[in-house]
């Protein structure tokens, strides 16, 4: 029988926004690995299992062990933010796992933080949309900006992952300029931090005032489309439905 490791996506913090599946896979592991933020706010539920930590940046380390422990007989999962397949730890998994044939490898879907996000701020992300990393860490800055002129040009209503670090305090400052070459400074846009964890904070604003502002990290950053509006303190994108005024039963307004 092969080595089972579970790839599971907690989504964005409290438990009530984790999956049943990956609730369950989590109650079936023997060892649980994540980073030290993830496997805090787990919560009492799954403090009687193994946990191990790798710190922040350790990601080829967290995911080897992971592969360790699995050879050990284990049942194995290995936990991310969100979903584990956007800009989380699953494609790293497949690519280290081809080391380790006699292991299978399962994802469970989570919930990214665009969806969770867009959930806090209304609804807007019911048209075409894209995701771009503002982190150069594995991506150069040139290709980023490529990106966010192809999306601007595209219409599509941008969400922004990593807005800002430490190192990056600018970056989100840089991305506004681009995105402003071709849309009106007028365009609703929208960030939440800490979605689903303590201190949710949710903001909306114009893609001009976005450009002043400073966000960190635990942050999610969304750009309207052309089709987006503001609907009672809501951002909302349309989805083009014609609605015709309510008329009664005997089609009088
Ligand atoms: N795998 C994760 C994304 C990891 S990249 C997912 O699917 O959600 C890290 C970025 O995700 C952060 O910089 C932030 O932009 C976003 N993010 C993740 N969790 C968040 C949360 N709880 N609140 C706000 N933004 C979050």
């Amino acid at each position: 029988m092969k080595n089972e490791i579970y790839i599971v996506g907690m989504g964005p913090g409290r438990e009530e926004m984790m999956t049943g599946e990956a609730v369950y896979a989590l109650e079936q592991a023997d060892v649980i690995v994540g980073y030290t933020t993830y496997l805090k706010l787990l919560g009492q539920r799954f403090q009687g299992k193994e946990l191990l930590s790798t710190p922040m940046r350790q990601e080829k380390e967290r995911c080897r062990l992971c592969f360790e422990e699995a050879e050990k007989g284990k049942k194995a999962a290995l936990v991310c933010s969100g979903d584990a397949g956007i800009y989380g730890l699953a494609s790293l998994m497949y690519e280290i796992g081809r080391e380790y044939p006699e292991t299978e490898l399962f994802v469970i879907a989570g919930i990214t933080a665009a969806s969770s996000g867009a959930a806090v701020l209304g609804a807007p992300l019911n048209h075409d949309f894209c995701v771009v990393s503002l982190s150069d860490l594995l991506t150069p800055w040139e290709k980023i900006e490529k990106r966010l002129e192809a999306a601007a040009a595209g219409d599509f209503v941008i969400v922004l992952y990593n807005p800002s670090s430490h190192k990056r305090k600018d970056y989100l400052m840089r991305a506004c300029d681009i995105l402003l070459r071709r849309i009106e400074e007028e365009r609703i846009c929208g960030y939440v931090e800490n979605i689903g964890r303590e201190g949710t904070r949710a903001n909306i604003c114009t893609l001009k005032q976005l450009k002043e502002r400073e966000v960190n990290m635990f942050t999610t950053v969304f750009i309207g489309s052309s089709g987006s509006e503001n609907i009672n303190g809501k951002f909302v994108t349309r989805r083009g439905y014609k609605i015709e005024k309510n008329t009664d039963i005997c089609g009088n307004n």
